[in-house]
């Protein structure tokens, strides 16, 4: 399993970013990543290069692209996320509360304990924002 731990809050909100943005259709360039993140383009520039450093992305020709490693980060910290905001709302949490709180811990928990969770909850299908939750927890 990936070991998130090495993540800051800033390059998780980076990566997550990245990881939404469909390059399929459009490449993302270092101007949409820092609007999309509000922040200035010298800061996502210095955002990019930590995690180009880290191998979880790669920045050439302007285009700016998750690495498989990256990806793997990236679908690991949506699930987190998914399986904590479902544990939150399970417990009488707001969903948009849950959300934002996920957002800050999401990268943070390590693989077992959001297995364990996924499994006390019962193992969801979805989050509830509708968002399968992939079944590769046991
Ligand atoms: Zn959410």
């Amino acid at each position: 399993m990936n070991d998130l731990k090495e993540l800051t809050k800033k390059e998780r909100d980076c990566l997550i970013s990245i990881g939404q943005h469909d390059s399929e259709k459009f490449p993302l360039r270092l101007i949409d990543l820092s609007e999309s993140l509000n922040i200035r383009s010298p800061t996502a520039l210095n955002l990019v290069k930590r995690l180009e450093n880290k191998k979880l992305l790669t920045h050439m020709k302007g285009m700016i692209l998750l690495t498989g490693k990256g990806k793997s980060f990236y679908h690991e910290i949506e699930e987190n996320h998914r399986i904590l905001e479902t544990l939150m709302v399970e417990y009488g949490m707001d969903l948009g509360k849950a959300c934002l709180l996920s957002e800050n811990i999401d990268y943070l928990v390590d693989h077992r304990s959001i297995d364990n969770m996924f499994v006390k909850l019962g193992k969801p299908i979805k989050c509830p924002h509708g968002r399968i939750i992939e079944q590769f927890h046991d």
